[in-house]
């Protein structure tokens, strides 16, 4: 079973992905994670994608496409997973398609995650994750049960990315609009798109996302 989660930067394509992962064990496949640990790990990759990331542009479709490619390999996403982030152009999109036939896979579902972008600012300027495991939070929507202790892994240290600021949050909702927005259309027509509310809280969202789940397992 394969899953796209579409939505802006924001949206909780990431927090839904994680919930995913364990409801149904699928594999998060993010490509802004990817991109950061190539960043982190000082990669050619890395330190290419690392400026146009900081402007909130997209890092080109043919590394974008080979970290895919090779992530796609390993075996523990064989029993499906859940793009989050990716595709982001039509050139990704069938890229996505390709690499899916060559497996003897394809692409069960592609959910839209729609949020007002007054609350995609908010939920921008708010989000942290911790610096150990990764669990994602929010100041006012997701804090840990215990202020700065992190709920899975106890942790104390935690990060906000450097992309997260209201310059650069803007410029990649535009980016979102003119480049990733299409393939709303472009998963329309091939009849695999269903949308839900983003706007509702977490564990609403997650629910309208499991119930087209099971129904995509049919
Ligand atoms: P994306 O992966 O789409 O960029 P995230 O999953 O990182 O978005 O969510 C952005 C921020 O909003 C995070 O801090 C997260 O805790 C919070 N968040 C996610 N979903 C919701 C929701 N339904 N309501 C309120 N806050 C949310
Ligand atoms: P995200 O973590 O999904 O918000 O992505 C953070 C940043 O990583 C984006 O603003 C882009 O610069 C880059 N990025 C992530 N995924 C992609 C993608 N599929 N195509 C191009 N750039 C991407």
């Amino acid at each position: 079973m394969n899953l796209i989660l579409l939505g802006p930067p924001g949206a909780g394509k990431g927090t839904q992905a994680k919930i995913l992962e364990g409801k149904f064990g699928f594999k998060q496949l993010s490509t802004g994670d990817m991109l950061r640990a190539a960043i982190a790990a000082g990669t050619e990759t890395g330190l290419k994608a690392k400026a146009i990331m900081d402007r909130g542009d997209l890092v080109s479709d043919d590394v974008v496409i080979g970290i895919v490619s090779d992530r796609l390999d390993q075996p523990d996403v064989k029993k499906g997973a859940v793009f989050d982030g990716f595709p982001r152009t039509p050139a990704q999109a069938e890229a996505l398609d390709k690499l899916l036939a060559s497996k003897g896979q394809k692409l069960n579902a592609v959910i839209e995650m729609k949020v007002d972008d007054e609350a995609l600012i908010e939920r921008i300027a708010g989000r942290f994750t911790c610096a150990k495991c990764g669990q994602g939070y929010h100041d006012k929507f997701a804090p840990p049960n215990t202020a700065g202790v992190c709920d899975v892994c106890g942790s104390t240290e935690f990060v906000r990315r450097p992309d997260d600021n209201a310059k650069t949050v803007r410029d990649r909702l535009q980016v979102y609009n003119k480049q990733t927005a299409p393939l709303v259309d472009y998963y329309r027509a091939k009849g695999n798109l269903h949308v839900v509310d983003g706007m509702a809280e977490i564990a609403q969202v997650t629910k309208a996302i499991a119930s087209l789940v099971e129904a995509a397992k049919g």
